[in-house]
Formats: C-alpha cells, sequence, structure tokens
C-alpha cells in the first residue's frame, strides 16, 4: 500500500513502541514505601517481586544511590519511580530537590528526623521546591526506633507527630502528602486531619496492624465518618478509609516484610468492611492517579 507522504511521519508514531510514561493500565499495587538498602540484588528482588503481582514501589533513594536507582528505573519504568531522601537540616537540600527532580524522581522521602518540627518556617523553602514540581512528599510520622541507643542522638518523636503536617498540606496545596505509619500512636490526630486535607494521606506500615490485630475493627473509630452527610464532613466525601494508601516500608532488604504487609492490609479492611471499590483505591487507585497527576 502506498502512503501518502503526508501521513508518513504519523504512521512511523504509530508503530514506535509508547514511552513509559504513557503506561495506561493501572497496576494492582501502588507501594509508597518502599526503601533501597544501597544493594543492586535487591533491586533485582524487588522488580521481580512486583512483576508477580502488578505493582509499582516508591523507591526511597539516598543521594549517593541516585544514578543507579535512576537507571534501573529506566529498565523498569511500569515497576518503579524514585524518591529522594533528603534530610530537611542538610544545607544542601535545594540542590538535591532539584537534582533529584532533573533525574525524573516524583517525590522526596522518607523525610524523618528533623531537628524543628515539620511544619518549622525554615523548611518552607524545601516544601515550595517540591510544589513547583508538583512532588510527593512521604514524610515518617509517630514514633521511631533506636536501633543503637548507646549513640547519643538528636531526634525526637515530638518533632515528628501527625499534626505537624497539617500547616503543610494547607500551605502547599499542590504537595501530595505521605504520612507512614499513621502517626502511631496519635491515629486520631493523623486520620481528623487527612478527613479535610484532600491532598494527605497516611500509610498503615510499621506496628500498627500487629498491635491491634486481635482488634481490628478499632480503626473504624478512627476513621469512622464513611457515608455521613453533615456539614461537619466534607461533602461527597468517598469511603473514610480512603484516606489510607498501601506502604509495605520494606527497609533493609527484607522484602518478606512486603507479602506480610499486604496481608496485614486485607486482613484490617476486610474486618472493617471496607468496600472493594474503596480497597481498590487503598492499594493502587490513588497513588496511580495521583502520580499521573489526576486528582
Ligand atoms: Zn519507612
Amino acid at each position: 500500500m502506498r502512503i501518502p507522504c503526508y501521513l508518513a511521519p504519523l504512521l512511523i508514531l504509530a508503530v514506535l513502541p509508547s514511552p513509559a510514561s504513557a503506561q495506561i493500565a493501572p497496576p494492582k499495587i501502588v507501594d509508597a514505601h518502599v526503601h533501597y538498602n544501597g544493594d543492586p540484588a535487591f533491586l533485582e528482588k524487588l522488580a521481580a517481586k512486583l512483576d508477580s503481582v502488578d505493582g509499582l514501589a516508591l523507591l526511597i533513594t539516598a543521594p549517593k544511590d541516585l544514578a543507579a536507582v535512576k537507571a534501573f528505573i529506566a529498565k523498569h519504568p511500569n515497576r518503579l519511580r524514585g524518591l529522594g531522601e533528603i534530610k530537611l537540616d542538610d544545607p544542601t537540600a535545594l540542590d538535591q530537590v532539584d537534582q533529584f527532580h532533573a533525574a525524573g524522581f516524583v517525590g522526596l522521602g522518607e523525610i524523618t528526623s528533623p531537628l524543628k518540627n515539620y511544619d518549622d518556617r525554615s523548611y518552607w523553602p524545601i516544601y515550595e521546591r517540591a510544589e513547583k514540581y508538583r512532588m510527593i512528599l512521604l514524610f515518617h510520622t509517630g514514633i521511631v526506633n533506636r536501633l543503637h541507643p548507646e549513640i547519643p542522638t538528636d531526634i525526637s518523636v515530638d518533632r515528628m507527630r501527625p499534626l505537624t503536617l497539617d500547616g503543610i498540606a494547607r500551605r502547599f496545596p499542590q504537595i501530595t502528602i505521605v504520612g507512614a505509619h499513621l502517626g502511631n500512636p496519635d491515629y486520631a490526630d493523623a486520620a481528623e486531619i487527612a478527613r479535610w486535607n484532600p491532598n494527605l494521606y497516611f500509610d498503615l506500615s510499621g506496628s500498627s496492624l500487629i498491635k491491634k490485630q486481635d482488634d481490628p475493627t478499632f480503626w473504624k473509630t478512627i476513621f469512622w465518618w464513611s457515608g455521613i452527610v453533615s456539614p461537619h464532613t466534607p461533602p461527597g466525601a468517598p469511603d473514610a478509609f480512603e484516606r489510607v494508601v498501601f506502604g509495605s516500608d520494606v527497609f533493609e532488604g527484607e522484602l518478606e516484610e512486603f507479602d506480610r504487609e499486604l496481608e496485614r492490609y486485607h486482613k484490617t479492611l476486610d474486618a472493617c468492611g471496607v468496600p472493594k471499590a474503596a480497597q481498590d483505591n487503598i492499594f493502587a487507585g490513588t497513588m496511580w492517579k495521583i502520580l499521573n497527576h489526576k486528582p
């Protein structure tokens, strides 16, 4: 068949493979919280795991690993996106935000252990830059481990309370915030600010679902407003549990935690009677829309 020459460029476009950014089918799972441990072997295992479950993970990446992770993501564009691990108190943080953005990273995190409260105004230039790039910010909230008690550290859970995210969410509406661990143990605080901030979500990773495994319907008292119509709840709000997104908090290469956390989520959400459509959003839909800038 002869193709009119004015159609030839269109034909060439039609047969070229579509770029990674044009991935259309949503994955079944989006894990918003996976730590890279710096071991390339872990990346291969993670990609294989995500292939097996049709999953996509946001991979928390230290600046030293930026180049390696960028290259790996380029090979597995439908399985991974990058989060740049910056320190709010690092004087080079702004430059690092630029570098992560230039490398195609979709967000920053896990942000943790600040010397001031998360909402301290001295951190606002970092949030402004992140907003300019429409980044996702993953913050640690609530209790944090203390793996080396013999070493003095300037860390306090008090500076990472979930309520410190409220002012950031309101001041920077183009940022999407994910608070890790639902502020353990300040669950009610975390859920209430997520109720009114459409750009604020939490994951349930960490010890909370283990702590409450014999009392899973406890979470209905935290996410209480499903189906309630009142001037005191956001109009047209979906299921209250949709303020939650899936995060496994795999760290130090322990990929087995992915399946364990997935099972805990399923058991908890089923026990609370969360409808399938809402669960689909929790496990993938919500983050997928955010990644595609479709709020
Ligand atoms: Zn984490």
